[in-house]
């Protein structure tokens, strides 16, 4: 037995797998080809969960949406150049929205590579991810895996979360060693985001900052809702009485009927505050730099983050807190509870309540209304009474128009349940956030998603009908990005850049597939589609007709839009 022993082999294969489930990964998101189709299959084999798409981009973020969720880094298996490029675009998303997850792609020979030679699918990949990476390894001894693996999963969650990209060149898959040396170079990640305890003097300085505030407000942005710090976050909010607006992630982390949240009378707190508390969101374009305008009078920022490098970033901060978020959280929630601080001033909350009070008014008016066709309010009534039925729904949005008309209608109630844009504004997160949400949550999901948004991720139905999962698409048709009107102004044949099919029905793409299409025109119509979706709990999508005049160009982002000034 013991010559049976000493010969007993591993290989590269079945080290990455090993490495994986070694650290409790238990899924992988990916498309299989030349070199990594053994690797998915060796996974499956191995009890893993192996989730192939038509489309790496989209196996990529489903995988980081994962990685929001779990706190985990959520994985992305692909082939070589063009599915590693594919699946970039995913891990640059995932890295700038701070979403951990671990690009793996497999890559072609290093000697031919490097000399470039010609092999098929050459490129050198490591350099390639590298600017849109937190971090880029490649592995080229197979007892180097294990070791591997955790420099990956700790550079991805630990600190400001991020995309890493792991190199496995096919030689590597295909090493053989010894079975036990193998076991042996398996590495377990021990606390791999360690607690990050704030400097108590930066935690004084923002206590003394919010004392002295007339007008406070906080600010819950993603970063909030990804460090799980939910019951310290909501004892902040509730016991200094301070009013709170969500970023559109961070909705849910209280209930969006919160009375403290003051999500209605935004532009008015914005402007008006004297002292905005930070909490895991950054001054980017989303919040207008932190200055202009949009934030009105001067004002002081405390800001908690993660991230030592993000402050200052826009516009000076008063007091940094740095560390995580539930530790740097708790820490205030401490200083607030010793210094018996009473709650904000009732001309300032009085006054916001008046603002919501007004502009909730002016919005149930709009939902009121009932044109025919649809337009988004009339639909979105519709679909807001449904899901408040169903708090435990995960939400998924995207679209420019459709984005943010459900971003502003549809409540959330639950932390981590919609999931949207991001920081980059874009499109095509929608099926790959929609499956890697239905996976790892278990629950529900509805893609709220304009019809030139769905498009980027649309062959991805079949991956949602091949795993039958509990996902209704929701399309709100009008025809064309941003709407379905314009006229090519030559009067040639082809139809304006902006201009779809007319009258599609993507209600029937779903059918090819085995899933349930509902063609929608009317909010009853609606109603009925989509509450039997849930009910049924099995693939559907709703084809809603929605007036093409409705919608604006670039939905509220008119203003990013540079305009010419030439004129023939
Ligand atoms: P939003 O788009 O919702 O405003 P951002 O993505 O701009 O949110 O900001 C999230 C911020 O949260 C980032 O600056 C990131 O460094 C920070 N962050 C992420 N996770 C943590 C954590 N666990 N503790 C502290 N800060 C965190």
């Amino acid at each position: 037995t013991n010559t049976a022993a000493a010969s007993e082999q591993t290989d590269g294969f079945h080290l990455v797998v090993d490495a994986l489930k070694h650290n409790d990964i238990d899924t992988i998101y990916g498309l299989v080809g030349i070199p990594i189709t053994d690797l998915a299959r060796l996974a499956q084999a191995e009890g893993m969960r192996f989730i192939g798409f038509r489309h790496e981009q989209h196996a990529g973020n489903a995988a980081a949406i994962a990685g929001y969720m779990t706190q985990k880094p959520g994985i992305c298996l692909t082939v070589s150049a063009p599915g590693f490029l594919n699946g970039l675009t995913a891990l640059a998303n995932a890295t700038t929205n701070c979403f951990p997850m671990i690009l793996i792609s497999g890559s072609s020979e290093r000697e031919i590579v490097d000399l470039q030679q010609g092999d098929y699918e050459e490129m050198d990949q490591l350099n390639a991810a590298k600017p849109y990476a937190k971090a880029s390894y490649r592995i080229n001894k197979a007892e180097d895996i294990g070791i591997g693996v955790a420099r990956a999963i700790r550079a991805a969650v630990s600190g400001r979360p991020g995309g890493v990209y792991l190199d496995l060149p096919a030689q590597l898959l295909a090493q053989v060693i010894d079975a036990e040396h193998g076991r042996r170079s398996l590495v377990k990640v021990v606390d791999a985001a360690p607690r990050q305890i704030p400097a108590p003097d930066s935690v004084q300085r923002a206590l003394s900052l919010l004392q002295g505030a007339k007008k406070p407000l906080i600010l819950l942005g993603k970063g909030a809702a990804y460090a799980q710090a939910d019951a310290a976050i909501r004892a902040l909010v509730e016991e200094s009485g301070i009013p709170y607006l969500p970023m559109s992630m961070a909705k849910g982390l209280l209930p969006d009927t919160h009375e403290q949240s003051a999500s209605a009378a935004r532009s008015y707190v914005l402007a008006e505050a004297d002292v905005v508390m930070l909490i895991g969101a950054r001054l980017n374009w989303l919040l207008a730099h932190g200055k202009g305008k949009t934030w009105g009078s001067p004002k002081q920022f405390i800001q908690i983050d993660i991230s030592p490098t993000e402050i200052d970033s826009n516009v000076a901060i008063a007091a940094p807190v740095i560390g995580d978020i539930g530790s740097c959280v708790t820490a205030l929630l401490d200083g607030i509870r010793a210094s018996a601080q009473g709650k904000p001033d009732p001309a300032w909350t009085g006054a916001i309540a008046e603002r919501k009070d007004k502009n909730l008014t002016k919005m149930a008016g709009m939902l009121a209304q009932n044109p025919s066709p649809m337009n988004f309010h009339s639909a979105l009534r519709s679909i807001r009474d449904v899901l408040k039925t169903r708090p435990d729904i995960n939400v998924v949005n995207e679209g420019a128009n459709t984005l943010d008309f459900a971003r502003s209608i549809i409540d959330m109630y639950e932390p981590r349940k919609r999931f949207d844009s991001g920081t980059w504004g874009i499109m095509g997160i929608g099926m790959g956030f929609a499956i890697g949400a239905a996976v790892t949550s278990g629950k529900p999901v509805v893609a709220i998603e304009g019809d030139s948004a769905f498009g980027f991720s649309g062959m991805e139905l079949e991956t949602i009908c091949r795993y039958e999962l509990p996902v209704t698409t929701i399309i709100f048709n009008n025809n064309g990005v941003y709407r379905g009107t314009d006229v090519n102004p030559t009067g040639g044949k082809d139809v304006a850049p902006t201009v779809f099919v007319k009258n599609a029905r993507y209600d029937k793409m779903i059918e090819a597939f085995g899933g349930v299409g509902y063609h929608v025109t009317t909010p009853e119509e609606m109603t009925r589609a989509l509450t039997e979706a849930i009910a049924a709990g099995k693939p559907a999508l709703i084809n809603a007709v929605i007036d093409e005049t409705a919608g604006t160009e670039s939905g509220r982002l008119t203003n990013l839009n540079p305009s010419t000034a030439g004129k023939k």
